[in-house]
């Protein structure tokens, strides 16, 4: 069963790429969460996060290959961060997956002008690449943080360079749960407020 309340999507990012990564939820943690179990899954992350059409066909082979694209860009986030060289092979494997980008294609959609949205797994597993790779090369990198709770550790951006969560709220709200629990142990009979 995937009843977990993990198994849901975060859009918080802003950037597709971040809210891509998020798809391995509590990678660091003792019980990483895959997301993207299957391939319709992979469908509807496509529809929520990047405007696909449902008529976008995922297959077996196009579930390894985002899998594999996001681990790469995870690693080179992971890089970044730690201010460390980037492993090649997760360069390798980011060319290999820019290897099949196509551009967008401009549209009109209810009179009005659209990017269009991308009609493979491929080409939006390489839109998702060359956006990572766009901000870790530029100056978009020095935004990057890393939640706090050390099971979950995703990827954010934070322009306000003031937060301490990922976007998604569930560390965030966790954290100040626990807090409040604390503090009511440690104040017995003392009223210390409602949890925000
Ligand atoms: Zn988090």
């Amino acid at each position: 069963m995937k009843s977990d309340s993990r198994s849901e999507f975060t859009f918080s990012t802003g950037r597709p790429w971040l809210d891509f990564i998020a798809t391995l939820a509590d990678r660091l943690g003792e019980e990483p969460f895959e997301r993207l179990w299957d391939t319709g899954r992979l469908a509807l992350w496509l529809q929520r996060g990047m405007g696909a059409e449902p008529e976008v066909k995922v297959t077996e082979a196009d579930l390894e290959h985002a899998r594999w694209a996001r681990e790469a860009i995870q690693v080179l986030a992971d890089a970044a961060l730690d201010g460390a060289a980037p492993p090649q092979r997760a360069v390798a494997a980011a060319n290999r997956a820019l290897e099949l980008y196509e551009p967008p294609r401009a549209r009109i959609e209810g009179g009005r002008l659209r990017a269009g949205a991308p009609t493979s797994v491929e080409t939006a597993v390489s839109w998702l690449v060359l956006e990572a790779l766009q901000t870790l090369s530029g100056d978009g990198a020095r935004l990057l943080r890393r939640c706090a709770a050390p099971d979950c550790r995703a990827v954010f951006a934070d322009p306000s360079g003031r937060r301490r969560w990922c976007p998604s709220d569930r560390c965030g709200v966790k954290h100040r749960v626990r807090a409040h629990r604390e503090r009511a142990k440690q104040v017995p009979g003392e009223d210390v407020g409602g949890v925000p």
